[in-house]
C-alpha cells in the first residue's frame, strides 16, 4: 500500500519510515508523490487538524495519506500553547526565547501546579473517506530553567520526573520510546495493521 506523508518535514516522513513497516507500505513525502500543497491548520484540537491535513492529501492524491499535530499543553496557563505551540510567540522566533516567555509566565510557581503535557495525534485518511486517528500524551512538568541540548522546541524546559531529565537531556532513542510522538506512531501502526487483517 502507498502511504503519503501529509507533511513538509523531512524529518517526520523519516520518523514514519522507521516505525511502520516498509514491507506492508511504501512511504512517500508529499514532495516524492508530487503533492505540493499548503494546508491550513483550521482544527480546533489537535484531533481535527491531524485529519484535517490527511483527508486533504488523502483526497488529492487518491492514495493513502498520515498526518500529525502535535503540541505542548501547560495546565497552569489553561493548557496554552496547545495546537497553537509552533506559532507561540510568532512562528521564526527562536525557542530558547519561546521558553523564556513560558517560564516567565510561571515564576513563583510551585513544582505541583507545573504540569504539562506534549499531545500528538496522528491520523490515517484513506481514499474511500475513511478515516482513523489516534492521540497519545507524555506527562511531565514545567523546569525552572532550561536543561539540556538535544532535541527541539521546548524540550529544555520540559522535565519528565520519571528519569529525572529535561526531553532535552534524552538520547533520541530514548525520546522515541516514551515520546508522545513515538507512541502515536506505533499505536496508529497497530490501527493500519488491525484494518488491514479485517480486510484479508
Ligand atoms: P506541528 O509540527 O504542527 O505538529 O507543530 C508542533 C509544535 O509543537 C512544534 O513546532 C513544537 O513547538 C511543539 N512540539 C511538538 N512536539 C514536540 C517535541 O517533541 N519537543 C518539543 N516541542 C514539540
Amino acid at each position: 500500500m502507498k502511504i503519503i506523508v501529509a507533511s513538509r518535514n523531512a524529518n517526520k516522513v523519516l520518523e514514519i519510515k522507521a516505525v511502520l513497516d516498509t514491507d506492508d507500505y511504501e512511504i512517500y513525502s508529499m514532495h516524492e508523490a508530487g503533492v505540493e500543497v499548503d494546508i491550513e491548520e483550521t482544527g480546533s484540537s489537535f484531533e481535527e487538524n491531524a485529519l484535517i491535513k490527511a483527508r486533504f492529501v488523502a483526497k488529492v492524491s487518491g492514495e493513502t495519506a498520515i498526518a500529525d499535530d502535535s503540541g505542548l499543553e501547560v495546565d497552569f496557563l489553561d493548557k496554552q500553547p496547545g495546537i497553537y505551540s509552533a506559532r507561540f510567540g510568532g512562528e521564526n522566533t527562536p525557542y530558547s526565547v519561546k521558553n523564556k516567555m513560558i517560564l516567565d509566565k510561571l515564576i513563583d510557581v510551585p513544582y505541583e501546579k507545573r504540569t504539562a503535557r506534549y499531545v500528538c495525534s496522528m491520523a490515517a485518511a484513506f481514499p474511500d473517506g475513511d478515516d482513523v486517528v489516534v492521540t497519545k500524551t507524555l506527562e511531565g512538568y514545567i523546569a525552572e530553567e532550561p536543561v539540556g541540548e538535544l532535541g527541539f522546541g521546548y524540550d529544555p524546559i520540559f522535565y519528565v520526573p520519571e528519569f529525572d531529565m529535561t526531553v532535552a537531556q534524552m538520547e533520541l532513542k530514548l525520546k522515541n520510546e516514551i515520546s508522545h510522538r513515538g507512541k502515536a506512531l506505533r499505536a496508529l501502526s497497530e490501527a493500519l495493521k488491525k484494518r488491514k487483517q479485517n480486510r484479508e
